[in-house]
């Protein structure tokens, strides 16, 4: 159980036979998570190096929960 097994996927997200989440406009699985709310100095590190993205503080019921690496789509 690691951290981001916390967060709940929705339901329409595609995955490839891995489970590896896709991207739903050029299906690359070169996706990854979108952190709201203040980060920590250990997430904005991490952010920098590609792990996920930052969304900011302010978070409603249609914020993305993805963003892929290849195409920049945040779904
Ligand atoms: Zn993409």
């Amino acid at each position: 159980m690691g951290f981001f097994d916390l967060f709940k996927t929705k339901e329409h997200d595609q995955f490839d036979d891995k489970g590896n989440i896709l991207c739903p406009k050029c299906h690359s699985n070169d996706v990854i998570e979108i952190i709201y709310g203040l980060p920590s100095d250990e997430l904005v590190k991490e952010s920098r190096q590609g792990k996920f993205a930052l969304g900011g503080c302010c978070v409603d019921e249609s914020n993305p929960n993805w963003e892929c690496s290849i195409c920049h789509t945040r779904f």
